[in-house]
This record gives structure tokens, C-alpha cells and sequence, in this order.
């Protein structure tokens, strides 16, 4: 039984998987951003992470080492970059990045590609390095497809309601709220400290931003919204809904058989 993250396996064993029929690896992406009081900073890179390695359980897939940095952490979606706890990298070095990481995955003979998304603001830079690395792929004649999702449009109308009993009020607060913590309290419990979640109305957002940040427009929590009512068996709700339809999605769009000559591998220089 081989591990399901690809840092774990040796190079024999990663190459046997890179190279055979559809072969899948996802990447994780996250931040190193301060999550209020109650949470650590890699809340978002663990848990694409911990989504990663659910997805590639049902799938046969392994998860890549995680973007622990992200894009800058903005006032209307992740409390702002100017937080302390929050260090971020630049757009064209997500952008960079994320380009040589899956055109590196596809050229080692990934038919898959998947870059699985934990931090908001990730999401149009992960797309443009992505789309670099496939547009040169394909000029290469490589048949491999990349896929790119942020795990929280997996949430159906059935598990919002169950989650948010109250009504939901949108993604853009969920920075620190009831999903994120309800999922830590699942997957990592030791790392949160629910005496210290703070019980603040909803962060009210303009519909621009300014610049330089203006920390007052922030909740002095770090938080968009209260995790007072986070649980465990919403954080249980969460990842089976979660997992369930990437799972389900991924399924029908996938390079299942490879099409053409598996890439031969370039060989590394030794070291
Ligand atoms: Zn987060
Ligand atoms: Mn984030």
C-alpha cells in the first residue's frame, strides 16, 4: 500500500504511477493567512490538502506537495493582507509557480492534472498559470487535461441549509467562520480553540476596495464572520458533500485511457 502524497513515495514508485493510464495527481493550494484567534495560519493549505487526499482516495489519484503561500489576502474575502500571521506572494509568482508545477506534473507523464483550491483570492492566478502550462503542453503534442476547482463550490443547496441553519450569507465572510472551523474541528481539533472564537455580527463589505488598506474596515478578530456555531458534524457534512461531487465530477472529465505515447521522462542531472 503506497501513500497517498507524492513526497512519501520514491522515485521508482512515483514514476510507475506518473506513467500509467490515466493517471491523475492533485495539487493543493493554499495560504499562510491569520485566521482569527482560533485557528492557525494554514488553515487553507491544510485543508485543500486534507480535501485533496479524500478526493484521491475515491479516485486512485495521489496529491502533489501543497502551494503553502497564496495569493495577498484581501480585506473583502480574507481580512487583508496587511493582517499580522498573513504572508502571501506576489500574483506573477503564483502565476510562475503554478505554471512550472504542472507543466512539470505533465511532462513526467500525468495525464491530470488538478489543482485544487483552499484560499480565495488564488483562484484567477492559478488559471493563468495553468493555462500557460497547457497551452505549451499541447503545442508539445501532450494530451493531458488540468482541471481547476476551489473546494467550496462543491457545497449543494441540502448541506447549506444543514450548515447554516440561520440562512447563508455568502463565501466572500466565510474567512474564519462556521466552514472553515467546522472542517478543522473534523480534521485537525487539537489546532482550534473554540473559547477563543470571538461572537461578531457578519463583516458588512463595500462593493470596492481601497488602497492602502484601511484596517478599521477588518473585524478585530481577523474573522468575516463568527464560527460561534462551528461543529464537528458540520465539519462531517462538509467533507462528504465536498468529496462526494468532486469525486463525481472529476469522474466524467478526466483523460481516463491515455490516447498517445506516454512523454518519455527527461532525466534529471544526478545529484
Ligand atoms: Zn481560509
Ligand atoms: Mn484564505
Amino acid at each position: 500500500m503506497t501513500s497517498v502524497y507524492l513526497e512519501e513515495l520514491d522515485a521508482p514508485t512515483y514514476a510507475a504511477i506518473a506513467t500509467s493510464p490515466g493517471s491523475t495527481v492533485i495539487v493543493p493550494t493554499g495560504a499562510t493567512e491569520q485566521h482569527g484567534p482560533h485557528m492557525p495560519l494554514g488553515v487553507d493549505a491544510m485543508l485543500s490538502r486534507d480535501i485533496a487526499a479524500a478526493v484521491a482516495q475515491t479516485m486512485g489519484a495521489v496529491v502533489a506537495p501543497s502551494f503553502s503561500y497564496g495569493y495577498k489576502s484581501q480585506p473583502r474575502s480574507g481580512g487583508g493582507n496587511h493582517r499580522i500571521g498573513t504572508t502571501s506572494l506576489s500574483a506573477t509568482a503564483l502565476m510562475a509557480g503554478t505554471d512550472d508545477v504542472v507543466a512539470s506534473f505533465m511532462a513526467q507523464g500525468f495525464k491530470n492534472v488538478i489543482v485544487l483550491n483552499g484560499h480565495f483570492e488564488n483562484y484567477q492566478f492559478l488559471y493563468e498559470g495553468i493555462d500557460k502550462a497547457t497551452t505549451r503542453m499541447r503545442a508539445n503534442d501532450l494530451s493531458a487535461r488540468a482541471i481547476l476547482l476551489s473546494y467550496w463550490d462543491f457545497v449543494d443547496e441540502d448541506t447549506l441549509s444543514q450548515v447554516f441553519p440561520e440562512g447563508f450569507l455568502g463565501w466572500d465572510i466565510e474567512h474564519g467562520g462556521v466552514l472553515e472551523t467546522s472542517l478543522m474541528l473534523l480534521l485537525h481539533p487539537q489546532l482550534v480553540n473554540m473559547t477563543r472564537v470571538v461572537n461578531h455580527p457578519p463583516a458588512s463589505l463595500t462593493p470596492y476596495d481601497i488602497f492602502p488598506e484601511d484596517p478599521s474596515r477588518t473585524p478585530e478578530s481577523g474573522c468575516l464572520s463568527s464560527a460561534v456555531d462551528a461543529t464537528v458534524e458540520r465539519g462531517q457534512l462538509l467533507l462528504d458533500a465536498i468529496t462526494t461531487a468532486i469525486s463525481r465530477s472529476l469522474d466524467s472529465e478526466l483523460v481516463a485511457v491515455s490516447g498517445s505515447p506516454v512523454p518519455e521522462l527527461v532525466q534529471g542531472s544526478p545529484c
